[in-house]
């Protein structure tokens, strides 16, 4: 009799002959831009907490408070058990930010895109996404069961070539796109996109989850930062990266959440958020507001990174997403374990990801001037210009 499971034991040997295994590193401090692992101190370029608010006390003690009020669980899905005045709240913050009339949490921001996505559309739709969005707009698309087309990256003309071809041949057309992507740092031409769905009339959902709390000035995300209308627009986003916290959202028109509420699965058929991240958001949401200047440090410590590094095979950017393109898989394992050694932590990225490899640096408000000057002596002692 053959074991129905060794193609698992195969399968993971060839991921390892072709360098995609991947493992996971245990940090053994709280969020920041220093970190510790196993005992040692790295300045941090890995994470998502691109204003330092993951480990901000006033998040963790709403955190604390909301755990001591509310419990650690919500208990079950909230059409069902109910939810607080919390998830309510979070949901108001969140519209407000925004500019929509309303707003929906989900359990993740990858939750947040399955659901939304195969609410809006099925079998006789077509969706048009970006060949570089995040891998939630393609699942997303791939389980709504409508036709997806990729077009290519940022490449508008693509995008209404495959407009013009096939948006008559369908009952509804939704055009999906991330608006800063997240393996590249580029932004999507958002004005440009929401012309073509007015012309089109197609629906358009943005993915926020590296703009939200980053872009634009007040931290509203790609509409603000490009001003542009948008009013149909659909915006999802996440609270696990600026935010500090974690869950996703959606905010856009009274109707659409409604709809959502009714038909979005994996919100329906999902516990609410627990009080403790739902808190934590909520105070990230605030504090967002109340120090514009943590944007600043950001946008600041970014072109300063951004001008030194210029002789490096960068990747062109707009966001606090850095990247130097690197010739392979294994080149950018090694110079990832390298700067490990040297004290800085920032992961090889590598097909199937991305295309072409490269190490990936995401820049934070809380880093110093010192972080960043390490950073690119280390890059000029291990990279060729
Ligand atoms: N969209 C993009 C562009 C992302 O980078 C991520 C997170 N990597 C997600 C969605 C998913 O968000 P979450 O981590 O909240 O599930």
């Amino acid at each position: 009799m053959t074991n129905p499971y060794q193609w698992i034991e195969k399968s993971l040997l060839t991921i390892h002959q072709v360098n995609w295994y991947r493992s996971v590193t245990t940090i053994d401090s709280l969020p920041g831009a220093e970190i510790s692992i196993n005992g040692q101190k790295l300045i941090n370029f890995a994470s998502n907490d691109y204003l330092g608010l993951a480990g901000d006390k006033r998040l963790i003690k709403a955190s604390i408070e909301a755990t001591q009020k509310y419990g650690t669980g919500s208990t079950g899905s909230r059409l069902l058990s109910g939810h607080r005045d919390l998830h309510q709240t979070l949901e108001k913050a969140i519209a407000n930010l925004k500019q929509t009339e309303d707003a929906l949490i989900f359990s993740s921001g990858y939750l947040a895109n399955l659901g939304t996505i195969t609410a809006l559309v099925g079998q006789k739709d077509l969706i048009l996404g970006d060949n570089y969005n995040h891998s939630s707009l393609k699942n997303g698309a791939k389980l709504s069961g409508a036709t997806y087309l990729e077009y290519g990256h940022n490449n508008i003309a693509d995008l209404h070539n495959k407009l013009q071809e096939n948006r008559q041949k369908y009952r509804r057309c939704l055009m999906v796109s991330d608006s800063v992507f997240s393996m590249d740092g580029d932004l999507c031409p958002l004005p440009d996109l929401i012309s073509l769905a007015e012309s089109f009339e197609c629906m358009l959902l943005i993915d926020e989850a590296h703009a939200t709390g980053v872009m634009g000035k007040t931290g509203a995300g790609c509409r603000e930062y490009f001003d542009c209308d948008g009013e149909n627009l659909i915006q999802m986003g996440t609270l696990s990266k600026a935010l500090g916290s974690l869950g996703g959202y959606v905010a856009g028109s009274g109707k659409l959440i409604d709809f959502l509420r009714n038909r979005a699965a994996t919100w329906i058929y999902t516990t609410g958020l627990s009080p403790a991240d739902t808190a934590a958001a909520l105070t990230a949401i605030d504090i967002i507001k109340e120090e514009p200047q943590r944007r600043e440090n950001l946008w600041h410590n970014v072109t300063f990174l951004r001008e030194k590094t210029a002789q490096f095979n960068l990747i062109s950017s707009n966001s606090a997403i850095l990247c130097v393109g690197l010739a392979n898989a294994e080149t950018a394992l090694n110079l990832a374990k390298t700067l490990k050694k040297e004290g800085i932590f920032a992961p090889a990225i590598r097909p199937p990801t991305v295309p072409t490899s490269r190490l990936r640096f995401s820049v934070m408000a809380t880093h110093t001037l010192n972080h960043l000057q390490q950073l690119i002596t280390i890059l000029e002692k291990n990279l060729i210009t």
